[in-house]
């Protein structure tokens, strides 16, 4: 069995390098070929033969295939489908803004959390995603669009904590300065509110900014459209943010989705604000995006525009999400597997 070497941080790739008798700066040489994206030993003019063909009868390297390339006519946002080594597909979304780029990146093959609303997760989780290929989404995504990433979100398909250690190991790649060195502080994770990861990630103390899908403040309207909610309540959630907060000294941002009559009153607004204020939140809503299998419709602008109101009044800070790339189905919760043999028919 070959080691996936791009799943490798410079310090295991040492150790993994000592049982072939190599010294340690090969490693740094490897890993800084790979963080540029090589996608063969044979281009790594700097190594010796002899360790080029060694290399390649114990390691191999990811190299997803663009299956399907979207560009929006309305505002440049590129959504990418990239075919995996064992032929499953998951989508990127990369977004251009003034003052950078930023990618947005699925984490697992389908999702399993059931979010009503949402079309990842229909058809369920087939399986979580590697770090090499979350690092491939964002490397390839930058080589192919030749755009320069400043940003990432984990905000694709699947849910980034329930693939914790890959995603974390992923994270330790591409902020590595002598990888794609990407501050954590330009990264975001979002998460439909696993709580004990939370308090795992808080331990981490990685200093990025962390997003939880709310998308509803009390019990009975969240456990209707989000099945996480069961068994936690959103107090229980409410308190793993608190100690988020406290134990990394960076501030939460709840992610809210207006949908026409389900959370969208004013009994939800003041709830909203009193629950983000308890955990220094900022809110951020989001005009539901249209997903064909599911029923609902988003809030009215009236709506919409009383609901800002409220909030603002008790005090909270708050914005409302431009919708990108909406002719290319790439706004939030529209990213979907298809199987690619589908896709590359369409
Ligand atoms: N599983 C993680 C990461 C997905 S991020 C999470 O739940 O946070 C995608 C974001 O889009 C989440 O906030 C999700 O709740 C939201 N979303 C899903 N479907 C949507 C839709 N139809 N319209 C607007 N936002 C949606």
């Amino acid at each position: 069995m070959k080691i996936d070497i791009k799943s490798m941080l410079p310090e295991e790739l040492e150790a993994s390098f000592s049982e072939i008798r190599e010294p340690k700066y090969r490693a740094k040489q490897v890993f800084t070929w790979l963080g540029k994206g090589a996608v063969s030993f044979d281009e790594m003019s700097n190594l010796p033969k002899s360790l080029r063909n060694t290399l390649n009868e114990r390691y191999y390297i990811t190299v997803p295939k663009v299956i399907r390339k979207q560009v929006s006519k309305i505002d440049g946002t590129i959504k990418y489908l990239w075919e995996l080594s064992d032929g499953n597909a998951v989508e990127t979304v990369v977004m251009t803004y003034r003052h950078g780029n930023t990618v947005c990146i699925s984490t697992q093959v389908g999702c399993r959390q059931g979010c009503a609303f949402c079309a990842s997760t229909i058809g369920g989780l087939v399986r979580n995603l590697e770090p090499s290929e979350m690092l491939d989404e964002v490397l390839f995504s930058q080589i192919d669009s030749g755009l320069d990433i400043s940003n990432i979100v984990l905000m694709g398909i699947g849910e980034p904590l329930d693939n914790f250690d890959n995603v974390v190991k992923f994270l330790k790649l591409v902020n590595h300065p002598d990888g794609l060195n990407i501050g954590m502080r330009h990264i975001s994770l979002s998460t439909c509110g696993l709580t004990e990861k939370i308090d795992k990630l808080a331990q981490l103390n990685l200093q990025l900014t962390l997003s939880i899908s709310l998308h509803a403040p009390d019990d009975e309207t969240r456990t209707k459209i989000m099945p996480v909610n069961r068994g936690r309540g959103v107090d229980e959630l409410i308190a793993a943010c608190k100690r988020y907060y406290e134990r990394t000294g960076r501030r939460i941002s709840f992610e809210y989705a207006m949908i026409d009559g389900v959370n969208d009153t004013p009994f939800h607004a003041r709830l909203l604000a009193e629950k983000a204020k308890e955990a220094g939140a900022h809110v951020n809503l989001i005009p539901l995006n249209y997903v064909e299998e599911r029923k609902f419709k988003p809030s009215s602008r009236e709506n919409l525009e009383k609901f800002v109101k409220i909030l603002e009044n008790c005090g909270v800070n708050t914005t409302v999400r431009r919708k990108l790339g909406g002719d290319v189905d790439a706004s939030c919760g529209q990213l979907r597997r298809r199987a690619a043999k589908t896709t590359a028919e369409n």
